[in-house]
């Protein structure tokens, strides 16, 4: 039986969740300590640090930031290039199925930061083979997309000889995941976090690709990146991260939400928008956890008292069953899956702890309601 977070509408079979005696969930108490943190103070250590790679006068750049076009990374390059004045190269993993809007964005941010950047491609036939064997094997097709997006920014940092990575959100402290310790700086364990899950580009590899292919989903040695002197940290350690906020700043800059408005499932307009592939990867939590996009954006603005939980409650009642049918044609193309092999693996990933089939329908066993009610949500 799913319990859910009395303040919010999180539920307990997120990865890493769980709820405390008050039946808040993890979101729920970060976002609480993230209100009494001193943010003037934080800011001040990273001004710090900005004064002192400024004083190195680096022959190639002073800072790498990973861009996507996206409303948090364009507020990233911003702070550390014309806030803080250093020299920053953008670095953007570019994304095999790029949307109209993300396109857009991305020229946009580019004009209006005014910095350099570098682009990355890794081979498509070794990327779809990789997300086919994930979305097979563990439903999680994006994982291919995790890795080498760590991976290759931290060693594009060491092949420019590059002193610092300037990274977005810890995921796990923003989002309320699975978190080992509190919030830290560093982030140099990036790819042992959440969106890894434990596995590195090793456990996918096969007799049709070889090392020779997989050189940007490497994570280098922890110690060749110490040696080399290069620091990686998360800027939501240091300022108050906020993406609605990031929205609003780019907005005002030439970001663009999606045209045609929200995608199924999801009730804000400029949520991952830039390509094609993730939102399947996304529902497919639906499927294993139980919760998805409306759970995740609504409980964002909850914990950013911007909505209330009544009004979460609604909109994933309303959203959570839709299925995200934009960008499925071009899911299942670039991947050569037909649907019947793609709805026979989505059957063999079903999670039974929480589904039960009624009148020949899946539902949730567990129902989010507006009253909160422990007594009932506690009955197994
Ligand atoms: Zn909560």
């Amino acid at each position: 039986m799913i319990k859910f977070c009395s303040r919010c509408c999180m539920s307990d079979q997120k990865p890493g969740v769980f709820l405390d005696e008050n039946l808040l969930c993890n979101g729920c108490r970060a976002s609480e300590n993230k209100k009494k943190i001193n943010w003037d103070e934080r800011w001040k250590l990273l001004e710090e640090m900005a004064d002192n790679i400024k004083k190195q006068n680096n022959q190639s750049y002073d800072c790498l930031v990973p861009v996507s076009g996206g409303k948090d990374s364009w507020y990233q390059a911003y702070l550390m290039s014309t806030k803080l004045g250093l020299k920053t190269l953008c670095c953007i993993i570019a994304p095999h199925l790029p949307t109209k809007e993300g396109i857009h964005n991305l020229n946009e941010m580019i004009k209006d930061l005014n910095v350099d950047t570098l682009k990355i491609t890794v081979k498509p036939s070794t990327l779809k083979k990789i997300r086919a064997k994930n979305f097979f094997v563990q439903a999680e097709p994006n994982w291919a997309e995790h890795c080498y997006v760590f991976s290759g920014v931290v060693n594009t940092a060491l092949l420019y000889d590059i002193p610092l990575i300037v990274w977005g959100e810890d995921v796990a402290v923003e989002f309320g995941g699975e978190q080992h310790s509190e919030s830290t700086a560093s982030a140099l364990d990036i790819n042992e976090n959440d969106l890894a899950g434990g596995k590195s580009i090793y456990d996918w590899l096969d007799p049709s690709f070889s090392q020779r292919d997989i050189f940007f989903y490497l994570y280098p040695e922890k110690s060749r990146l110490e040696n080399a002197g290069i620091k990686s940290i998360y800027l939501s350690h240091f300022i108050k991260w906020d993406g609605r906020k990031h929205y609003e700043f780019a907005k005002e800059r030439g970001f663009r939400g999606r045209e045609k408005g929200p995608l199924s499932g999801n009730y804000i307009n400029f949520d991952n928008i830039d390509e094609k592939l993730c939102e399947i990867n996304i529902w497919l939590k639906y499927i294993k956890h139980g919760y998805w996009r409306p759970t995740d954006q609504t409980c964002y603005d909850i914990w950013n008292d911007r909505l209330t939980r009544e009004e979460a409650v609604k909109i994933v009642k309303e959203k959570q069953d839709e299925f995200p049918k934009e960008y499925f044609e071009d899911f299942l193309n670039f991947h050569n899956i037909s649907r019947e092999e793609f709805f026979e693996n989505i059957e063999k990933h079903r999670n039974r702890d929480i589904w039960e089939k009624i009148d020949n329908e899946w539902r949730l066993k567990g129902e989010l309601n507006i009253n909160y009610s422990p007594d009932i949500s506690d009955k197994k």
